[in-house]
């Protein structure tokens, strides 16, 4: 590991390995037709780091984590996540997405919705952990999401999006019907 200037080689690695950039954004942008949806945006955190993007309705923060998780390829400039292009299909798994109201399948349960990609990918469902961490009562997950309040469902969102250990986590308004 690198040894940060000055420090003694002990404290150094008390530290941990060096931040890596999460999410590099050289010159992004998106139009649809004539119309600008976010103008050209630069900027980079690193991992272990909390960003928040705020701005007025309208201004392109929904279009920019639509990039951010590959699921908007971008008019212009160069989107690097974890190192990888954006639209790398590696990364899916490695990012957690959470939108507005959970973005749940109607049709599954919410033990069905959250537990998606682990029982895609075979790997164990850490659910019950996980509905204590977002307090959720483990009786609603054999619900289905209309059946749930809209806090509840980004509950339960949430949870999907934590269940595969993300290493960075997109979140849009998540906490918009949250108390
Ligand atoms: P924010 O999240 O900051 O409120 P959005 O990223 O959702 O903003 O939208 C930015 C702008 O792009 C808005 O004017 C919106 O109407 C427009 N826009 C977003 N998605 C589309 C789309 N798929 N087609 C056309 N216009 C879009």
């Amino acid at each position: 590991p690198r040894v940060p200037p000055g420090l003694p080689r002990g404290e150094a690695r008390a530290l941990g390995p060096p931040p890596m950039t999460a999410v590099r954004l050289d010159g992004v942008g998106k139009r649809y037709g004539d119309a600008v949806a976010l103008a050209p945006t630069s900027l980079s955190f690193a991992t272990g780091s909390v960003t928040a993007l705020i701005g007025p309705s309208g201004c392109g923060k929904s279009t920019l984590l639509r990039i951010v998780a590959g699921l908007v390829a971008p008019s212009e400039g160069v989107a690097t996540v974890l190192g990888e292009p954006a639209a790398t299909p590696a990364l899916r798994v490695r990012t957690g997405y959470v939108i507005q109201e959970g973005g749940l399948f109607p049709h599954l349960t919410a033990r069905a919705n959250a537990e998606i990609m682990a029982r895609h990918l075979r790997r164990p469902a850490r659910t019950a952990e996980l509905a204590e961490l977002v307090r959720l009562d483990p009786k609603l997950l054999d619900r289905f999401p209309n059946e749930l309040s809209g806090g509840q469902r980004q509950r339960v969102g949430l949870m999907r999006a934590l269940m595969l250990g993300p290493e960075l986590l997109l979140l849009d308004e998540p906490m918009g019907a949250l108390d």
